[in-house]
C-alpha cells in the first residue's frame, strides 16, 4: 500500500550559518513526508562547493562523517520522490554544474509544465544533458544567457520556464530563493542566528529553532548575499494559484502553509464534512494519519464519540513482494489493522483525506467488515480528485482517476461502503476560509498553465 499522490520534493536553503549543512540535514530530516527516494545537500566553504546525494532516505544517506564533509556556512537541500523509471541517483538533487562564472547548484520543488520544449530547445543549440530532470533546463539557460551578471541570468531563465517551481539556487558568493508567479508550492523564510534559512515548510523551521519571518511570495525572488539584508524582487506580477492539496493532505499537520496552520485547517474540513454529510453513527474513526485531524473536526461537530478503530504501522517501508490474489489484502493489513475490539457490531463513520485509484479505500472497508463492523460510511475531506496535477505531485493519469470514470455511487458499491461521501469544493473553502487564490484544478480541471 502505497500513497497513491506523492509530492515529489522539498527544498531548504541555510545562508550564513555556521555548520549549514547539518542544520540543512535536520531541515530535509523534518521534510522526509515530501519525498523519500532521494536526498541531497550541496554546501559552499568560501566559493568551494562539496556535494553528497544519493537514494535513499535521509537518515540513510548522510552520517555524521559525511556531513563534517559538507564544510562551510551556506548549503542547499533536497529530498526527492520520483516516479517509476528516473530514480537513478543521476536524478537526485542539488544538481550541480560548473561554467563560466564558477561553480553553481540548484534544487527545485515542483515540475515544469514547458521542460520538453525548452530541452529540445537546448539540445538543438549544443547542450548535453546528464539527467532527465526538468530542472537541468534551468542551469543551461543560465550558463546560456547572454547576461553579464548571474540574477540577470536567473532572471532571462525564469522568463524561459513555465509551471511549477519554488527553486533554491546557490552561487559562489549568494544564494537565490525563488517561487512561481502561481506559488503553487510553498516556500518559506525564517532568520537563524546572524542568518537566515528557506525551506518548503515551517516544521523545517521549528526543528533547528529558526524563527519564521513570512512566506516568499508568488513570483518573488529573495536574495541572501554576506553583510546586507535580504533584498527581494518582485520578478513577475503575482498570480497566485496555491495548492490547496497541501492542506488536505501533503504538509505536515504542525506546518504553517500559506499562513495558516494545517492541522487546525484539517479539524474544519472535518466540521464542515459534519455539516453537509451527517450519518448516524456509533463512532468516527481516521484513516492514520493523515485522517485524524479531520475525524477529530467531524467529531466534534456531530458530538458522535471518535476512537482510534484503526492502528498503523509506522515501520512499513517498500515491499518487492506482491501478495497473492487470496492474500489481497495483505498489503493494506501490513500497515493499517483494525482494533477488532472498539469496531465489532459498531457503526463507523471512516474518515480519509481522499480517493484516487479506489484500492486502498475497498480493502479498508473489507478489512473493516471482516474485522466485525456492522456498518462503514466513508467519508472524504477532499472533493473527488477528477484530474491529474501538472505542478509537482505525482498523480497517476486521469484514466485511474477512479472519481474520473465511476460515480460517487459506483464508487460507494465498488469500494462495498454503505455509504460514501465527500466534502464539497464550497464546504472546502469554508474550511479554508479566505481568497479565491489556490488551485484546485485536480478537482475541477481548470488548470491555469
Ligand atoms: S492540481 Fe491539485 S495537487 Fe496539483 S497543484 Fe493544483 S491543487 Fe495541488
Amino acid at each position: 500500500m502505497e500513497r497513491a499522490l506523492n509530492e515529489k520534493c522539498a527544498v531548504v536553503g541555510v545562508f550564513n550559518v555556521k555548520g549549514a549543512a547539518q542544520i540543512a540535514y535536520f531541515g530535509l530530516f523534518a521534510l522526509q513526508h515530501r519525498g523519500q527516494e532521494a536526498a541531497g545537500i550541496c554546501s559552499n566553504k568560501d566559493g568551494k562547493f562539496h556535494l553528497i546525494k544519493d537514494r535513499g532516505l535521509v537518515t540513510r544517506v548522510f552520517s555524521e562523517k559525511k556531513i563534517k564533509k559538507l564544510k562551510g556556512d551556506m548549503a542547499i537541500g533536497h529530498t526527492r520522490y520520483s516516479t517509476a523509471g528516473d530514480d537513478s541517483i543521476l536524478d537526485a538533487q542539488p544538481v550541480y554544474a560548473r561554467y563560466d562564472l564558477g561553480e553553481i547548484a540548484i534544487v527545485h520543488n515542483g515540475n515544469l509544465t514547458n521542460a520538453k520544449e525548452v530541452r529540445d530547445q537546448l539540445i538543438k543549440r549544443g547542450a548535453i544533458f546528464q539527467t532527465f530532470m526538468d530542472t537541468e533546463n534551468m542551469i543551461h539557460l543560465i550558463a546560456k544567457s547572454e547576461k553579464e551578471r548571474l540574477l540577470d541570468r536567473i532572471t532571462d531563465a525564469l522568463h524561459k520556464v513555465e509551471g511549477a517551481y519554488s527553486f533554491v539556487i546557490q552561487s559562489r558568493n549568494k544564494m537565490y530563493a525563488v517561487r512561481d508567479r502561481f506559488g503553487f508550492r510553498p516556500l518559506s523564510l525564517a532568520r537563524l542566528g546572524d542568518g537566515y534559512m528557506v525551506a518548503s515548510e515551517t516544521c523545517a523551521f521549528d526543528l533547528v529553532g529558526a524563527e519564521f519571518i513570512r512566506d516568499i511570495q508568488p513570483g518573488e525572488m529573495v536574495i541572501f548575499e554576506k553583510g546586507k539584508a535580504p533584498r527581494s524582487i518582485q520578478v513577475f506580477e503575482p498570480n497566485p494559484h496555491k495548492c490547496i492539496f497541501e492542506y488536505i493532505y501533503f504538509a505536515r499537520p504542525d506546518s504553517v502553509v500559506y499562513g495558516k496552520n494545517v492541522y487546525s485547517l484539517r479539524k474544519k474540513m472535518g466540521q464542515e464534512l459534519a455539516k453537509e454529510l451527517p450519518v448516524e453513527a456509533d463512532m468516527v474513526v481516521p484513516v492514520p494519519d493523515s485522517g485524524v485531524a479531520a475525524a477529530l473536526g467531524y467529531s466534534q461537530e456531530s458530538g458522535i464519540p471518535f476512537e482510534l478503530g484503526i492502528m498503523r504501522n509506522h515501520y512499513v517501508g517498500r515491499t518487492f513482494i506482491e501478495p497473492t490474489q487470496e492474500l489481497r489484502n495483505l498489503k493494506v493489513k501490513m500497515k493499517l489493522s483494525p482494533i477488532r475490539e472498539v469496531i465489532e457490531g459498531k457503526k463507523l463513520i471512516v474518515i480519509d483525506d481522499s480517493i484516487v485509484r479506489g484500492t486502498t479505500s475497498k480493502q479498508i472497508v473489507s478489512m473493516l467488515k471482516e474485522a466485525g463492523a456492522a456498518e462503514v460510511h466513508m467519508r472524504i475531506s477532499s472533493p473527488p480528485t477528477t484530474d491529474p496535477c501538472y505542478y509537482g505531485v505525482d498523480t497517476p493519469e486521469k484514466e485511474k482517476l477512479i472519481s474520473a470514470r465511476m460515480t460517487t455511487e459506483e464508487i460507494c458499491d465498488y469500494i462495498g461502503a454503505d455509504s460514501l461521501a465527500y466534502i464539497s469544493i464550497d464546504g472546502l473553502m469554508r474550511a479554508v476560509g479566505d481568497d479565491k487564490n489556490y488551485c484546485k484544478a485536480c478537482f475541477d480541471g481548470n488548470y491555469v498553465v
